[in-house]
């Protein structure tokens, strides 16, 4: 088997009402598959964490390397391609787009045992996962702390145990939105803090303390990820566990933050930190090191698909009667082709998701909404 061509498919969803992380703000949903056809017709579907087309652009850009390569030959793929853009890339664009690479060749190599990726992996600890709601970004146009809390409502309403709400607009803000969210919700539902690195060392810690009368699970990217040092310092300074990894890449960007302690929760992204074959190894060196892996989702069901794959393949640790489950990062926010791309939606059922168990990813990919929601030129 050999591979005959590599496509990428742009999606993109104009937004209603855009919303704001602390870093970002979003107008629209785009994101790209990487769609990888094999001579005998076997097909595999990945998809690349972060801006659609620069992704694209390096993904045409490896196409020369994977033209006739064998498809089940993965880690010498990844190996070729990471070298191939090794001298200005080792992470970024250059990771990224051999991430939704990689997570193709896993689904090619499911279907061509007939057996899904995790059964590759090693095999399933778990058929399902509870979920928890991504959302509480700061709206246009609404009061953010009264939206914020009825969300949180919502996410609870639905059956789900946790949800992450977005900080990092300024302290007094961001503890009044905390607070509202934690009355809104009462004392039992689990609830998570994200800067998006919106925050410099002294703020982080003076939110952290301020924030952690409200029994929060985990503090997410409190600093800009470069600085490790400031992790460290957030992380000893103020109560709450402290969680990073969605821009560290490769196992060579994983090692320095896992190695020094920068996080209790490293949250490597299957999109980003270069496919399974580089997400097993973070996770290996997690477990090495006492990092708790929750990974970090932010895409279509491809995307979510993939990171089902590898969570029912985690191993536990430790390994114990009753285990440590890990949880699934399940974005509620507004994206119609999120679900539509695929025949059989990833859904859950009162906050908890089935992992599916076809052959590769476990998903089929519905055609007529690659081009229904097509981006356009500009
Ligand atoms: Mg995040």
């Amino acid at each position: 088997m050999k591979i005959a061509a590599v496509h990428t498919h742009l999606l993109e969803y104009r937004l209603a009402v855009p919303f704001e992380s602390a870093s970002m703000r979003f107008d629209r949903r785009a994101h790209v598959l990487v769609e990888i056809v094999c001579d005998d017709g076997t097909t595999g579907w990945g998809e690349c964490l972060g801006p659609a087309r620069p992704n694209a652009a390096v993904v045409a850009a490896y196409r020369p390397w994977l033209i006739g390569a064998d498809p089940l030959e993965t880690e010498k793929i990844w190996a070729r391609l990471y070298n191939a853009l090794r001298d200005q890339g080792q992470r970024g664009l250059p990771v990224t787009a051999l991430s939704g690479i990689d997570i193709a060749l896993w689904d090619i190599k499911g279907k061509h045992f007939g057996v899904p990726v995790s059964t590759l992996l090693g095999g399933r600890f778990r058929e399902e996962i509870k979920a928890y709601a991504t959302g509480s970004f700061k709206r246009d146009g609404v009061n953010r702390v009264e939206d914020n809390a009825a969300e949180a409502a919502r996410y609870r309403a639905e059956g789900f145990h946790a949800s992450k709400m977005k900080i990092g607009f300024g302290i007094k803000e961001d503890l009044a939105v905390i607070k509202a969210v934690r009355d809104a919700v009462g004392p039992e539902m689990r609830l998570m803090i994200d800067a998006n690195h919106g925050y410099d060392p002294l703020e982080a810690v003076q939110l952290g303390r301020k924030a952690a009368e409200f029994d929060i699970d985990w503090f997410e990217e409190p600093v800009i990820p470069e600085q490790l040092a400031s992790y460290r310092h957030v992380r000893a300074n103020q109560p709450i566990p402290v969680a990073g990894g969605e821009t560290w890449h490769s196992r060579f960007g994983m090692r320095e933050p896992i190695e020094t302690g920068c996080v209790d929760i490293i949250q490597p992204d299957l999109a980003g930190v270069g496919g399974f074959t580089e997400a097993k190894r973070v996770a290996d060196m997690a477990a090495l090191h006492g990092a708790r892996v929750v990974p970090h989702v932010w895409g279509t069901a491809v995307h979510i698909a993939a990171a089902l794959q590898f969570m029912a393949a985690m191993i536990p640790s430790p390994v114990r009667v009753n285990p440590i489950e890990p949880i699934l990062e399940f974005d509620r926010t507004e994206n119609p082709f999120r679900q539509a791309i695929v025949k059989t939606p990833i859904e859950h059922i009162q906050g908890v998701v089935k992992i599916p168990d076809g052959p590769g990813l476990g998903i089929e990919i519905d055609r007529d909404a690659l081009a229904e929601f097509r981006m356009k030129d500009e």
